[in-house]
């Protein structure tokens, strides 16, 4: 349909109607036929411009679609944009012939003028229309006229023309209002609802609602996850909420009554799945009420708890047990002492606690390094189980302590028996890696209820007996008496008050002279550590080494004795006995320090002594199980120029070929043999015996412990290089030595 006639514009587009855009005052501005997007034209015609959004747009043409089809008024509203203003514009639309009229005002303002302008330029305008359509109507195709639209348009059914507009357009702004909010509501709603539906199904804790009568409604995916009971099979059933055994009733009333006094339960309890497999589960269970506060659903809410039980159960174990041995550790042991102690008072029985303490383990785990060390704790443990009976209870105090509570009756001579048992086992020396080493294990025993009647005093006691049995020689035995608590408290504070006394320079050096047998010259002094105790005087070291072996004490004692020792021979040296020598003892601990040789030979240099000024002695039993690290510290010190010399020499039953390995310059026969030397035959062919063979592995002999000079007529006999004792000089001090030597230097001058 041509539109050339009435459009300013060519490119009009007549099928979507008229537009007619005013100003305020009325006056049209633009004539065009369009779809309202904005013709740049507008702008060169008026100082009016119209923009239109693009939603308005859609909505125009919608309109215009319906009132071209209806051929009805019809009016809508938009906001147009002026000066960057948003500006109300009431639009109404009406079909003229088989065109549209549309007619813009703008709302709010005094529009009567506006309509009357109005009314002439719309008159004009549909004239043209008709004009045009009459033209269009002689077409074959062309669209019948409207017969009942007005001859002319006043100002008045303009005006009620855009009053039915405004109507109608608050009435489409109520209704597209109402239809937003009830849009809002229910994507609000069916969001809850999808929400509500996703948290139960998508939740990882198994959740059963059930009605006012306890019949399952619905369960969720983990529900059936957890209990391999289908949705189909348990809807409809009763709710269970644990394992109803006959145990468990009592249980399960008491869960429905908190639910119905409080409206809530929670805690643990065991379920079965449908495979009869039992499982910890942890459930709350809620109440829903209704309008009337009466319960009309219960959510049921568990989860399977096996993973946190048998965490729970591992973390048990790691408080209770000892992560190496597997054994029951301090803190079980007592429970388990203290239940023993129950048992034995009610059945009026005995109980024996034996209290093991591995002997030299710190040897051993300080040379061969922590791993052999945990090995040798962990075989140990076997071998304490190999001793005792399944009924018995071992333990791992931590360490190298372990405990055995034997229960059931008991003589001293079944549990002396046990301790044979362990004794005998802990002789075997320990593998590990390839070399061998000997561990023995030291026990005290304390008995219920002669040593005491709770845990804590038999464990004291017992571990005081352990004390006594380690002082009297490695790898034995001792049960604990009265007399031996009295011991143990002496032993107890000695140990304690000995680091005080190191460093408050209360131990000191005596020395005793070493003589040759064939000139009588003093040749060597054996340095022999004294205790200057404030309270009980002056103790002697088979008082105090043990104590300091055990307790690490040696550790700083054996460098005491070293540097004072060190002292000492330099001092004599340069009072004019330049050739004297001395001897120290050292620890089996010290022995095995890494490091020994090299803390004497720096000694020795600063003092600007040679290495053969200094005689280390070790004992037999030293060297039996440790012979690779002795062989290994006594070679290094050689090689410093210190000699060595085997302390107590036949008290230990060490081979000839343990000897032959050993580098040393001395051997030193026992003080017992010397003892028996010259009363008995036997005595006499002992010493005679250790004398050939020491002269055969060309190592000078010393005796120690000559009291008489009928033993030295006879050590010279044997041919014994030096002796050593009573009958000589007893250990001295210092100044008592240097009174000696000057005597015996005057005497024999
Ligand atoms: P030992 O090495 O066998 O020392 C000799 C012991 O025999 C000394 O005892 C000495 O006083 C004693 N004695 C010497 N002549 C005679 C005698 O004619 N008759 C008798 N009956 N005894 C005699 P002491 O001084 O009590 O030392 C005991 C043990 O303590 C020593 O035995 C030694 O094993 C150890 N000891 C001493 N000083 C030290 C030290 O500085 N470090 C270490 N680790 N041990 C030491
Ligand atoms: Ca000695
Ligand atoms: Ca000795």
């Amino acid at each position: 349909m041509s539109s050339e006639g009435i459009s300013t514009r060519t490119d009009a587009k007549p099928d979507l109607g008229l537009a007619l855009i005013c100003n305020f005052d009325g006056l049209i501005i633009e004539v065009l036929w369009d779809d309202f997007a904005l013709s740049d034209d507008l702008v060169g015609l008026s100082h009016f411009i119209a923009i239109f959004d693009p939603k308005s747009v859609q909505k125009g043409l919608s309109l215009f679609l319906y009132v071209k089809e209806h051929r009805v008024a019809f009016g809508w509203e938009i906001n147009l944009t002026y000066r960057n203003r948003p500006v109300p514009f009431s639009f109404s639309a009406a079909a003229v012939d088989d065109r549209i009229v549309l007619l813009a005002s703008s709302a709010g303002q005094d529009s009567s003028r506006i309509y009357d302008g109005l009314s002439g330029v719309i008159n004009e305008q549909v004239n043209s229309i008709r004009s045009l359509s009459k033209q269009a109507r002689s077409e074959p195709d062309a669209t019948p006229a409207s017969e009942d639209l007005p001859d002319q348009f006043s100002g008045e059914m303009i005006r009620d023309m855009l009053q039915l507009n405004n109507r109608l357009v608050n009435a489409e702004r109520e209704l597209a209002r109402k239809n937003a909010e009830l849009r809002r509501l229910s994507t609000v709603l069916s969001k809850d609802l999808y929400l509500a539906h996703r948290v139960l199904q998508c939740s990882g804790e198994a959740v059963v609602i059930a009605d006012q009568n306890r019949r399952i409604v619905d369960v969720n995916q983990a529900f059936t996850t957890t209990t391999g009971f289908g949705k189909q099979e348990i809807i409809g059933t009763e709710l269970m909420l644990c394992e109803n055994s006959a145990l468990e009733e009592g249980f399960v009333a008491q869960i429905w009554e908190s639910v119905s006094t409080r409206g809530f339960w929670q805690g643990e309890c065991s379920s079965r799945r449908k495979s009869g497999e039992p499982f910890p589960k942890w459930l709350s269970i809620s109440t829903v009420p209704d309008e009337n506060a009466r319960a009309s659903h219960y959510v049921v809410v568990f989860s399977d708890i096996t993973r946190l039980k048998t965490a729970e159960e591992k973390w048990q174990r790691l408080a209770y047990y000892d992560s190496l041995t597997d054994l029951p550790n301090r803190v079980l042991f007592r429970d388990r002492l203290q239940q023993a102690i129950l048992r034995a008072h009610r059945d009026n029985e005995a109980l024996a606690l034996l209290f093991i303490d591995l002997d030299d383990f710190k040897v051993v785990n300080d040379s061969v390094g922590h791993d052999a060390g945990d090995q040798l704790l962990r075989e140990a443990a076997q071998r304490i189980a190999s001793c005792t009976r399944e009924t018995d209870s071992i333990c791992r105090l931590g360490g190298d302590e372990f405990t055995v509570i034997v229960s059931g009756a008991h003589n001293e001579a079944d549990i002396a028996r046990v301790c044979d048992k362990l004794n005998t086992v802990f002789s075997t020396p320990f593998l590990l890696g390839d070399a061998e080493f000997h561990v023995g294990a030291s026990i005290g025993v304390a008995r219920y209820p002669y040593d005491g009647d709770d845990p804590d005093v038999l464990t004291k006691n017992a571990d005081a007996a352990m004390y006594a049995a380690k002082s009297e020689g490695r790898n034995t035995s001792r049960f604990f008496s009265k007399t031996l608590g009295e011991e143990i408290s002496t032993y107890v504070a000695l140990r304690t008050s000995m680091t005080r006394g190191l460093a408050n320079g209360e131990f000191l050096l005596y020395l005793q002279p070493e003589m040759n047998l064939r000139n009588g010259d003093v040749v060597s002094l054996e340095a022999l550590v004294r205790w200057n105790h404030p309270e009980r005087g002056m103790i002697g070291p088979d008082a105090f080494i043990p104590i300091a072996e055990e307790s690490g004490v040696i550790v700083d004692l054996g460098e005491f004795v070293i540097n004072e020792a060190i002292r000492l021979i330099r001092d004599l040296r340069n009072a004019g006995w330049p050739d004297l020598r001395i001897a120290i003892n050292v620890s089996r601990r010290q022995l095995l320090m890494p490091g020994l040789p090299e803390l004497i030979s720096t000694r020795l240099t600063e003092n600007d002594l040679p290495g053969s000024a200094l005689i280390v002695e070790v004992t037999e039993s030293m060297v039996m199980g440790n012979l690779d690290n002795v062989v290994h510290t006594l070679s290094r010190l050689k090689g410093h120029g210190v000699s060595a010399a085997i302390d107590d020499f036949g008290t230990g039953h060490s081979s000839l070929s343990l000897l032959r390995r050993l580098p040393v310059e001395f051997l030193k026969i026992d003080r017992s043999f010397v003892a028996d030397a010259d009363v008995s035959a036997e005595g006499e062919s002992i010493v005679q015996a250790i004398a050939v063979m020491a002269k055969r592995l060309g190592l000078k002999i010393i005796a120690e412990g000559v009291e008489r000079p009928e033993q030295e007529a006879l050590l010279q006999q044997v041919g014994c290089d030096l002796a050593q004792g009573y009958w000589y000089a007893k250990p001295l001090p210092y100044e008592e030595l240097l009174r000696f030597l000057n005597d015996r230097s005057k005497s024999s001058a």
